[in-house]
């Protein structure tokens, strides 16, 4: 076997996590029916071995602080870490999606549905008395099979990465590799909790009221479900106005959506998708999916939008950068975008032009998008204390479903359940990468509206902008790097809050 170096290493990396991405756009898409990732892992053992940790200690180690070098390798580390430590629990995960596909849950007696669909029922759910039903019975399953599960899959992880005595811990060893301080965004996660709260108090109990006819006292994480679903706006959002609408809006921003065929929209209707939205890195930047089932209304263009931001910052990225700054790096940035798109939804001029809302529906669904904004922020923010609670190592595995309810349920106002603290988790901080995305893509809005005005958005030359400034930098910097490039400014929660309450204001 030839010896391993940095140029075979980012040879095959890249051909493993092509594999991979490969395997997961076919399963996830329905072409195939399941996701069969541990032959890949098996094929490309020689970079996700011992050998290749140990290469990319030494690169990241001997690299100087503040170098190219030590960029690069610090990106390499984390993804050698992140791939080692998923392919220790590889079966785990074969395991959960194969309960999942197949689990049913029986609601109350009178019938049965896969546990899978539990949330859209949940939503959609007729009467209240229904909606709570579904949820005890989908809690059942969830606090019997899939919680242990994904217990068992955090525990395994978690002594992985211990195990490899990088840092002091696991809360460290991520601190180490990313470089930035999941304590310090836990304390302005804290902060934002706490400034809002008075927002959110005089808030809350008028959409509860209006839209459900219960109490603060009463609100489940079921009603949450209900309550965000957004079905009375849905006439303004039909299914059939969604890919002309955001390909009218990219061609006035002058950007072409499919990126000269690098970008598949595969938006059809087929048994075995998921209903979750995806992009798909197949290639970077020459083979790009964005996977969407269609269910028509406001969740739909929500999420194409979303996914449109990925598959540019994607399908544009430089195709002469290293592996590591178009696969790897900072996912706050790619998030940055997707978030940066699906935040026009909570722009007035985009509604006008690009969806059917009129100047007298559109300032009440603002005010609603601005409700749930803060909602979604709140919980993230509570979300992200949970996992570093979690992490910590100092609570015991017992005591965190109660930490849960009590953190999740406190910052929202909706009664959580214990059943969901394994599993409503993101693995590896991934909610750190959002909350840092929701920063950087208001500080990338304002950037844009100092640049090319209010209506950013239409303006032919702010698309090749985004273009050559943005997208092909692929993620070489990190979310605060390119904050700071893009307006000179620091990531905070402060352009969020005036933006939510701008929003309620309507
Ligand atoms: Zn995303």
């Amino acid at each position: 076997m030839t010896a391993l170096t940095l140029e075979r290493l980012r040879r095959e990396g890249q051909a493993f996590t092509e594999e991979i991405s490969r395997e997961g756009y076919l399963a996830h898409a329905g072409h195939k029916p399941t996701a069969e990732l541990q032959p890949i892992y098996d094929r490309h053992a020689a970079v996700l071995g011992r050998d290749a940790l140990e290469l990319t200690l030494d690169l990241f180690r001997s690299a100087p602080e503040s170098s190219e070098e030590r960029r690069s390798a610090g990106y390499l580390l984390e993804w050698q870490i992140e791939s080692q430590a998923a392919r220790a629990v590889v079966e785990l995960d074969e395991r959960e999606v194969a309960w999942e596909s197949s689990a049913v849950i029986d609601v109350a007696g009178a019938r049965c549905i896969p546990y899978q669909r539990a949330a859209i029922e949940i939503a959609n759910a007729k009467h209240r008395s229904e909606r709570l039903a579904i949820d005890e019975a989908r809690a059942l399953a969830a606090a019997a099979e899939h919680g242990p599960l994904r217990l068992e899959r955090i525990q395994r992880e978690k002594a992985y990465i211990e195990e490899l005595e990088l840092a002091d811990g696991y809360i460290p060893t991520f601190e180490t590799l990313t470089g930035f301080s999941l304590r310090d965004l836990g304390s302005q996660c804290s902060a934002f909790i706490a400034d809002t709260r008075a927002m959110w108090d005089d808030t809350l109990p008028f959409f509860l009221r209006r839209n459900l006819r219960i109490t603060p006292g009463e609100a489940t994480r079921a009603d949450a479900l209900a309550l965000f679903r957004g079905k009375e706006f849905d006439g303004a959002f039909p299914a059939s106005d969604l890919e002309p609408s955001i390909r009218r809006h990219a061609s006035e921003l002058a950007i072409d959506p499919f990126a000269g065929g690098r970008i598949t929209f595969d938006l059809a209707e087929r048994e075995g998708k998921d209903a979750r939205a995806f992009c798909a890195p197949v290639r970077v930047p020459e083979e790009v999916y964005l996977v969407l089932r269609p269910h028509g209304g406001v969740t739909d263009y929500t999420t194409l939008l979303h996914e449109l931001g990925h598959a540019l910052h994607f399908g544009y990225a430089d195709a002469h950068y290293p592996f590591e700054y178009r696969w790897l790096g900072d996912n706050s940035v790619t998030e940055g975008y997707a978030m940066l798109f699906d935040h026009l939804m909570q722009d007035r001029g985009w509604l006008l032009r690009y969806t059917g809302l009129g100047k007298t529906d559109v300032g009440e669904f603002l005010r609603m998008a601005a409700f749930e904004e803060l909602h979604f922020l709140r919980r993230y923010c509570a979300k992200l204390l949970y996992e570093l609670e979690v992490y910590s190592g100092k609570t015991s595995w017992d005591v965190l479903p109660d930490v849960y309810v009590e953190t999740l349920s406190g910052a929202t106002g909706f009664r959580y359940r214990s059943a969901d603290a394994f599993i409503d988790l993101d693995p590896r901080f991934y909610s750190s990468r959002y909350l840092r995305a929701w920063q950087l893509q208001s500080i990338l809005a304002k950037s844009l509206v100092t640049r090319f005005d209010e209506d950013w958005f239409r303006n032919p030359a702010a698309g090749p902008w985004m273009v050559e400034n943005l997208f092909a930098e692929g993620q070489r910097e990190t979310a605060p790097e390119l904050a700071l490039r893009a307006s000179g400014e620091a990531l905070s929660f402060d352009p969020l809050v005036r933006a939510i309450e701008r929003g309620l204001a309507g």
